[in-house]
């Protein structure tokens, strides 16, 4: 079952002719997830700063035309083996994986790093963890809670093909912070700055020439 992504699974060094080729395709990419769009920053530590390299379509063959930078979470979308353990879906049509992936790292980044500068991003972090976790009624009726384990069965089990499809559209997957704890370390500090850039801006300037 083509889940979101039809991307591979990540190119192995040595496919690619070793991690600097990696590296260097990561870094001419501007360090950024193509589906979510976050960014990285490669280090010696981490010369992939957590991203993968997947070719971007799976038939194709395995050179960097075909090649597309996948942060660690977006590079799991693309089969429901790599989600087990991971998490568990939602209904939230109103938002989209890439949004979605986005608010769950920062959310969770405020979570690992409690002592860091997050103004009002933090105090709204928590909330939006626990309102996004509401499951629908209707759920509870087919004994499905999200699972990821249980999703072929469920939508074998919907009357119309049409509506099953129309349905997975509407799914998202919610991940967990554990197996992604090590990136999202990684990749808190720099989304620490740009929450906190981002409420600099929002500050109104302190003299307007409108009330003067
Ligand atoms: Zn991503």
């Amino acid at each position: 079952m083509l889940l979101i992504g039809n991307w591979s699974d990540p190119i192995q060094p040595e496919e690619a002719g070793g991690v600097q080729v990696l590296h260097d395709f990561i870094s001419r990419k501007g360090c950024v997830c193509e589906f979510c769009g976050t960014q990285t920053r490669l280090s010696a530590k981490e010369p992939l700063g957590h991203f993968h390299v997947c070719r971007l379509d799976r038939q194709l063959p395995n050179e960097p035309a075909n090649w597309v930078t996948l942060c660690c979470i977006c590079s799991d979308l693309n089969s429901l083996d790599k989600l087990k353990g991971k998490g568990s879906f939602i209904e939230a049509p109103w938002i989209s994986q890439g949004q979605l992936t986005n608010l769950l790292r920062l959310a969770y980044a405020v979570s690992v790093r409690p002592e860091a500068e997050w103004g009002t991003v933090g105090s709204s972090a928590s909330a939006f963890l626990n309102a996004i976790d509401s499951t629908p009624e209707a759920w509870a009726s087919i004994k499905w809670a999200g699972q990821v384990e249980s999703l072929q069965f469920v939508m074998d089990r919907m009357v119309h093909p049409f509506s099953r499809g129309a349905y997975a559209n509407s799914l998202r997957f919610r991940f967990d912070l554990d197996p992604y704890e090590d990136a999202i370390r990684y990749w808190a500090v720099a989304l620490e700055k740009l929450a906190m850039a981002a409420q600099s801006t929002d500050e109104p300037a302190a003299e307007s020439p409108d009330t003067i």
